[in-house]
Parts: C-alpha cells; structure tokens; sequence
C-alpha cells in the first residue's frame, strides 16, 4: 500500500521549509512510477537521468536561497503531444514515433523556468483524438482506480499519472473535454482555462480553434498555482492573450457568497446517468449551503452542439494533420513520387481514429458539404458563444455534469456515438472558450470518480476555483482524493 502522496501545495510547503529536497521528491515520483507504472501505463517515456540532473540544479539554488520560483524543485509531467527538447514527441502515433523535439513548448519552458522537473511524457489518444486513450498507438492507459476501466481520453496519461500518485500535476489539452472528462473519470482535478491563456506553441495541433493546454492536479488549489505560472502571453502564439488578473491563488478561498450559479440540470437530466443527476444536486446544495444562488439554466442549442464540434473540429484537423507528409516530420514510407510516398506514409502511419476524421474533415471542406454542414456548424458555433454571454448576464457560473456517467471498461465496445457523448458535457466550453473545471465529487455505482464542471465567463478563472473549493471541501472527502487498490 502506497503511503499517502503530498498534494502540489504540500510538496511546495515542504520544499519551502527543507523537509524535503527536490531530490528527495524526484525519487518519490521514481519510485511510484515503478510501482504502479506497469499496471495503469500512464507515461510513454521516463527521463530519469533528464529529472535527476534538474533536481540536484534546484537544490542547490535552495541551498543558495536562490530558488527561481515557490514551484522550485517540483516533478511534473506532460501529455506528449507537448515539445520538451531532446525527448521524442510522439502524440501517440507510429507516425511520430522516433520523432525527437528540438525546442520546448513554451508550457513546459514556462516551468523548466520556474525550476519545475520534467519526470517524462504521458500517453494519449493519437494526436489528442478520442475518449478513452484506447486510440493510442503506443500503449495502454488503464484507470487508477481500477485497471480493468478506462482512464477517459485524450489525456488519459495525465490523469491518471496525477490519480496514481505518480506525479503532484500534469499538462494535457483539451480540444472538446481531453483534460476534464479524463480528470473526472480518474477523480482528480482539470482545468481548462478561457482559449489563449496558456500558449499552445510547441504543442501539436488539433482543432486550433479550440485547443487548450490544460492543467491536471490533485486539488482545484494546486490548479490555481500551476496557472499562476502559465498564464503568460506569448509572441510566439498568435492566439495568446495577457490575463487581465493572473493572481489566482489569493482568491480560491474567498467562497461562493453572494455568487449567482446557473445550473443545468435539464441537459443533466437528458443526458446523465441518475447518479449524476444525484451528485449535481449535491452540489448545488453545497453551493447554496455556502451562500450562493441557484437557479435553472438552460443550455443553448443542446442538440446541435456536438455535432458541430464534431464538424469544425474535423476541419480543422483535417487542415492541421496536413503537416504530416513523410517529409518534414515523422516517419517515410516507401514510394517513387514524393507523392506517393506522402501518401503511402499517411496510410501507414496513421490510426483508424485519425484517420476517419481526416476524411471527415476533408468532406466537410468539399463545395457542398462546406454550404450545408460547415457553415451551418460555424453559425451555431456562434450561437453557443451569444447565448453564453446572454446568460453570464445573469449568473457568475455555471454549473453542470463533466461526464454523462463514470469510466466504461476496458473491453466494453462503444459505438462512435457513444463516445462521442462522453464530450457532451465538456464540448460547449471550447466551442465559446469558455475556462472550465471539473473537481471529483463523487463515486458512481461501480465506485468510479465522478466530476462536477463549473465554466464561467472568459478570464474569469477565480471564480472557477472559488466554486470549485467548496465543492471539492464539501464533497470529496480528504484522502479520498487518490486512487484506491494500488
Ligand atoms: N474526445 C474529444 C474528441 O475526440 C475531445 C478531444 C480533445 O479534447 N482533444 O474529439
């Protein structure tokens, strides 16, 4: 039995008071990796040697009292579809399966900077698509809480490394729920904050439209301290933008009095299991209890939402995955033209998953198509975007389910509907980029996490971790926040 893991606010502590030296953490991480690793599969590549090298770097600043920041020392991991210089980025795919990273991702420069260590890469879906992380080419995910289910998707990796102990928070992206409905199923905290807060540059794209990196942790506090330190506009990132009030930390125990909460819950009651309809009540019971209103939201364009995220987002990746000729990045396949060989490498190296949206995608874009389904998909995109803004009029936040129901098996066949239905709940705040998080709150019948989401308007990511501290106080009892049975 594991002993009990620090969250990111106590190994911080801990450092700060030299209870602990950064070492002394990185072989904690070391070690869990090699306890359970085998079992839950969350990292593609460990970097021992890289992770032992910037810790005794960090000790001695300690040492000196030159610390670069509070997060000095501490180990994180990385999604891999995020650069970090001289390790491979592979987004899970053989097409990029010996590609090695010149550069870091501007995330992962950010807290290379601020004296955080890189323990290694975390596995996904290919190139961030899917729910389950099962469309990975390069290995298996299982859940923490229990290894015969899914840890959810794309991010699969970086919930369950943070779920497992095997590292005190981890970066993922989320296009249309990639870090929440992960992070719920494997009871641990997601964010997504409001598109452009957080640079994507050196992260592969997807839908870039809607990709967020976002940020995996045990606590919804410990969440407010790694986007205190990513918040950063970025030149190298067209889309980055400057948080107007960046210090999130300061606020995550203001409480909820006196905040306005919009609440879902006819689209929980269409579309969730009973016991999520049951914890989404408990919670706003809780919101209440701690001072908040509460009053009916309805959700703009419910049917139409996903389908047009499943639209746009295959445009986009259609467009984005272009990139990948057999030239310029990854692997070559074998043909006389140039042509052939951007085509033969794309055939092989490519997944099923990645695949069909690239034909999806490049349907949409057709002459006909583009008239009658993806302009039709931007038009309600648009929609989604007015009608939230029409309803942060009248509420602060807005709460609703992360997930329809808990983690599915391992085995369990969904059809793609099916899966595409666990990003029911998450897709609205990407379509409007909108900051979201989901804290665990609960257990559903097979004893699997289960997430509340809160999103609130653009910039506004306090009022997220406002919310999302009560909840997490109220409903998610201390030292249930890690997995169970390893
Ligand atoms: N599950 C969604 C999809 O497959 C979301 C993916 C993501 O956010 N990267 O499109």
């Amino acid at each position: 039995m594991m002993e009990k893991q620090w969250s990111l606010r106590e190994s911080v502590a801990a450092l700060v008071a030299g209870r602990v030296t950064s070492r002394e953490l990185v072989m904690r991480s070391l070690a869990r990796i090699e306890e359970c690793d085998a079992a839950v599969g969350a990292f593609l590549l460990v970097d021992t040697e890289g992770a032992l090298r910037a810790a005794a770097e960090s000790d001695r600043r300690w040492t000196e009292g030159l610390p670069l920041s509070p997060l000095d020392g501490i180990p994180f991991a990385v999604k891999d579809n995020f650069c970090a210089k001289g390790l491979k980025t592979t987004c899970a795919s053989r097409f990029l399966e010996d590609y090695v990273s010149p550069h870091d991702a501007t995330a992962v420069s950010l807290l290379k900077g601020a004296g955080c260590v890189l323990m290694g890469k975390l596995n996904m879906d290919e190139f961030a698509m899917g729910s389950s992380t099962r469309s990975s080419a390069l290995g298996l995910t299982r859940n923490p809480w229990d290894v015969s289910r899914v840890p959810g998707g794309s991010s699969g990796g970086s919930a369950a490394a943070v779920a497992a102990g095997e590292v005190p928070f981890a970066l993922g992206t989320d296009t249309g729920g990639s870090v929440r409905q992960p992070a719920s199923f494997c009871g641990v905290v997601g964010l997504k904050p409001t598109y452009g807060v957080i640079s994507r540059y050196g992260v592969a794209s997807f839908a870039s439209s809607m990709d967020a990196v976002g940020v995996v942790t045990p606590s919804v506090e410990d969440a407010a301290l790694v986007l205190e330190c990513l918040a950063v506009r970025d030149p190298l990132d067209a889309t980055s933008r400057s948080h107007p009030a960046p210090q999130f930390i300061r606020d995550t125990d203001q409480g909820v009095e006196g905040l306005r909460i919009g609440v879902l819950s006819e689209f929980a009651e269409a579309a969730c299991s009973p016991r999520v309809q049951a914890l989404l009540r408990q919670g706003i019971d809780q919101l209440v209890l701690a001072g908040a209103e509460a009053r009916g939201a309805s959700l703009p364009r419910p049917d139409q939402a996903l389908l047009c995220y499943c639209a746009l987002s295959a445009v986009e990746a259609a467009s984005n995955l272009a990139r990948y000729d057999g030239v310029r990045y990854g692997r070559t396949a074998n043909g006389s033209t140039p042509m052939e060989r951007a085509s033969n490498s794309r055939g092989k190296y490519f997944g099923h998953e990645v695949k069909s949206r690239i034909l999806l995608g490049t349907a949409l874009l057709t002459d006909d198509m583009r008239e009658s389904h993806y302009r039709p998909a931007r038009h309600i995109r648009e929609q989604v975007s007015e009608a939230f803004r029409a309803l942060f009029a009248s509420y602060d936040l807005i709460i609703g389910p992360t997930t329809p129901t808990g983690a599915f098996g391992m085995d369990e066949r969904l059809t793609d509907l099916q899966m595409r239905e666990m990003d029911l709940c998450t897709v609205y705040a990407n379509l409007a980029g909108l900051p979201a998080i989901t804290v665990p709150a609960g257990l559903d019948e097979n004893g699997m996490p289960l997430g509340l989401q809160l999103i609130a308007p653009s910039f506004r990511e306090e009022l997220l971790f406002r919310g999302g501290r009560v909840l997490e106080n109220a409903l998610w009892r201390k030292g249930e926040g890690h997995a169970r049975g390893l």
